[in-house]
């Protein structure tokens, strides 16, 4: 019966009408603009566009079994745009007896509505907690449809998005457009520790780390062995970094790989078993450091320096140059402070 149910849901979908196409793999911002240039650009089809803008937009969820009452909402592996509304972060819900665990809310009001009705359809049941892993917007602005007691993280992530919210709200609004319409930032109302949450017959073992960003929750279910690591974990699709601190990375990937885990949800990317995810995002943690490192000294620009050659083994990973970019444009002023400091080889 019940490996039968997995089956059927492996397919299955929630919500419906206008989806979030899971379009090409590593659409660049320069891909986006040209594409929006072009639509611009040929007054022929602009109907035709506006048509599709006036549409509702519904997020099309498909929950994806990877053990026994639990599912990953995967996030498509693109930066934020209009055509994905945004939805580019994994999201992870467990079925208790006491009613669905969430971690992480998604990326808008809209989302967190239609997560509600998916862990609903899966379970039967209402969300007894949601748990949020940092406070980047792609993992905190589905809060709005949850209790403020039913949301939990660090304090390092409260007062992240307390300080940084309305921010990221503007920047979301910017990059997804009319998918925000409604949403607003939700402080969560609890504040998670290092320890073990018993919901309905689960063990949810809670641990605060850093490196990705001040405060990021890894939530580790005992008795499903399923590990959602947050954004500590990238697979597949290249790292972002705009408040890392590299050195307590490491160590948190460290921490991770030391964990007994059947399963690991990394915030972006597909579950594995195994630990890709943690060597590569360490790989990658290492590329960046010191192909950034190495330009400076060079005395490149910083438009040089974005231009570095990237190791052959990154062309399969999404968004891998676009990244790369961002992350020389975030670490380059701080070479130049110099601040950032060098630290021996990785793990
Ligand atoms: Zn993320």
């Amino acid at each position: 019966m019940a490996v039968i149910r997995q089956k059927q849901l492996r397919s299955a979908t929630c919500g419906s009408g206008q989806s979030s196409p899971a379009s090409g793999r590593g659409i660049s911002r320069r891909a986006a603009l040209e594409r929006l240039a072009a639509v611009a650009a040929l007054p022929l089809i602009v109907g035709a566009f506006d048509e599709a803008a006036a549409a509702p937009l519904n997020y099309s969820l498909k929950p994806v079994a990877i053990t026994e009452g639990v599912w990953v909402l995967y996030g498509v592996p693109e930066a934020i745009d209009r055509n994905n509304g945004g939805a580019i972060a994994n999201v992870t819900i467990f079925d208790t007896s006491d009613g669905a665990v969430i971690v992480d809310s998604g990326p808008s009001k809209r989302f967190g509505l239609s997560l509600v009705e998916c862990a609903r359809s899966l379970t039967g049941k209402g969300v007894a907690r949601v748990y949020l892993t940092h406070f980047h917007p792609d993992h905190v602005f589905g809060n709005q449809a949850f209790e403020a007691q039913a949301l939990a993280a660090p304090q390092g992530v409260i007062d992240g998005l307390a300080t940084l919210g309305e921010d990221f709200a503007s920047a979301m609004y910017h990059a997804a457009g009319d998918w925000m319409r409604g949403t607003e930032l939700v402080l969560p109302g609890k504040v998670v520790i290092d320890g073990v949450e018993e919901i309905g017959g689960r063990r949810f073992v809670t641990t605060v780390l850093a490196g990705h960003t001040n405060s990021d929750l890894i939530v580790r279910e005992a008795t499903s062995g399923v590990v959602v690591a947050g954004d500590l974990v990238f697979l597949d699709r290249a790292p972002t970094t705009p408040h890392a601190d590299l050195p307590k990375w490491r160590s948190s990937l460290e921490h991770i790989a030391r964990i007994d885990a059947q399963h690991i949800v990394p915030g972006h990317g597909p579950v594995e078993d195994g630990f890709r995810g943690a060597v590569q995002t360490r790989e990658w943690l290492a590329i960046v450091e010191e192909t950034i490192r190495e330009a400076f000294e060079r005395g490149l620009s910083m438009n040089e320096a974005m231009t570095s050659p990237l190791p052959d083994w990154t062309k399969s990973i999404a968004l891998a140059r676009y990244e790369f970019e961002r992350s020389v444009m975030h670490f380059y002023p701080k070479l130049e402070a110099g601040n950032w400091p060098r630290v021996d080889k990785p793990i």
